[in-house]
C-alpha cells in the first residue's frame, strides 16, 4: 500500500534541493495528496507551495521545522498546520535566522582556520540567496573534493568534536512549541530515533513538549528504520502522542528516502492527521 501522505519536506528555502512548486509538482506525481512543506527555521516556501498544490489538487499543509537546543543538544520540532502570517511564530523564526547567518560565518571561520577558504561564499551559492545551513557547507566542502558525498562531509567536519561544527544557541522547546500553538499548528518532535536519547531522556523531552502544549511524535521517517517505527508508535501509544509520518525529503539526490514512499503508522497509532477534515477523506493509507 502506498501512503498519499508526507508531512516532513524540505525545499530551497531550507537546505532542500527542489523550490516549493518543484517539490509540489514532484510530489503530486508521486501521488503525495496531502503534503506538509516544513523548512528549516522558515515559511519562506509555505505561499509558493500553496499556489502550485491548489493548481495541481493536493492539500498542502503550511509547517516549518524549528531548531530547539534542549540540554546542550540540537532537536527539531516540527509545527504542522501552521499560519505563516502569524507574527510571534514570524518574530521566533527570524532570531533563528539570525542565529544561523553569524553561525554560517563562525563556520566559515573555523573552516578557513583548517586552510579551507572561501567556504561562506561558496555555502552561500549553494543557498542561493537563503539561510546558510550545514547542508550548504556540506554541498560546497564536496565540490571543492574535501570529501566524497555528503554522509562523509558531516562525519568529517560538521559534527560535533569537528572542525566546522559550531554549539547551537536555538529556541528553546518551551518557546518553539508556544510559536507554534500561537500560529495554530501542532508541536512534534521530528525523527527521534535521531537524537540517540536514553528512555530516561526521551520521557523528559517528551514531558516538557507536552507540559508546554506539545502534541505528536514522528514514528514514521525517512531516518528511521523499521524497528524504529515499530518502536515509536508504541511509546506513541504509551504516552498518548499523535503519531506523525514524513520521508524528511530534501530532493533528488541519492540518500534520500523518496517523497511519499512511507510506511504505514503501526496498528493503533492515532494518526496526527485524524481530525483533520481536509485530509480524513483522502488519506487511505497509514493507519
Ligand atoms: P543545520 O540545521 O544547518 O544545522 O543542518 C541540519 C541539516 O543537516 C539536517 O536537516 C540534514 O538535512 C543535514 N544533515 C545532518 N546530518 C547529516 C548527515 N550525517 N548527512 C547528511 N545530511 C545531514
Ligand atoms: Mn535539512
Ligand atoms: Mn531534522
Ligand atoms: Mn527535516
Amino acid at each position: 500500500m502506498s501512503a498519499l501522505i508526507d508531512l516532513h519536506t524540505h525545499s530551497t528555502a531550507s537546505d532542500g534541493s527542489l523550490a516549493p512548486e518543484e517539490l509540489v509538482a514532484r510530489a503530486a506525481a508521486a501521488g503525495v495528496e496531502v503534503l506538509a512543506l516544513t523548512d528549516h527555521d522558515t515559511t519562506a516556501g509555505v505561499a509558493a507551495a500553496t499556489q502550485a498544490a491548489g493548481e495541481l489538487g493536493l492539500v498542502l499543509i503550511p509547517g516549518v521545522e524549528v531548531s530547539v537546543t534542549w540540554g546542550g543538544r540540537t532537536i527539531h520540532v516540527l509545527g504542522l498546520g501552521v499560519d505563516p502570517e502569524n507574527p510571534a511564530l514570524q518574530e521566533g523564526l527570524a532570531r533563528l535566522v539570525d542565529y544561523r547567518h553569524w553561525r554560517a560565518e563562525e563556520i566559515a571561520r573555523r573552516l578557513a582556520a583548517e586552510g579551507i577558504d572561501g567556504a561562506h561564499a561558496g555555502a552561500a551559492a549553494f543557498a542561493r540567496g537563503r539561510s546558510i545551513g550545514r547542508t550548504h557547507f556540506a554541498r560546497f566542502l564536496v565540490s571543492r573534493g574535501h570529501a566524497r558525498d555528503l554522509r562523509e562531509v558531516f562525519k568529517r567536519f560538521l559534527v560535533r568534536g569537528k572542525p566546522g561544527h559550531v554549539p547551537g544557541e536555538w529556541a528553546a522547546l518551551d518557546e518553539a512549541v508556544a510559536w507554534i500553538r500561537t500560529a495554530g499548528g501542532r508541536a512534534v518532535i521530528a525523527h527521534p530515533a535521531r537524537y540517540g536519547l536514553t528512555r530516561t531522556k526521551l520521557n523528559r523531552l517528551v514531558g516538557e513538549l507536552k507540559e508546554a502544549g506539545g502534541v505528536g511524535i514522528e514514528v514514521v521517517s525517512g531516518s528511521h528504520s523499521r524497528d524504529d517505527v515499530l518502536n515509536f508508535g508504541r511509546y506513541a501509544r504509551e504516552r498518548g502522542l499523535l503519531a506523525s509520518a514524513g520521508s524528511d525529503y530534501h530532493g533528488p539526490e541519492a540518500g534520500w528516502m523518496g517523497l511519499g514512499r512511507l510506511p504505514p503508522l503501526p496498528a493503533g497509532c492515532t494518526p496526527i492527521w485524524a481530525d483533520w477534515a481536509i485530509a480524513r477523506h483522502r488519506i487511505r493509507a497509514c493507519g
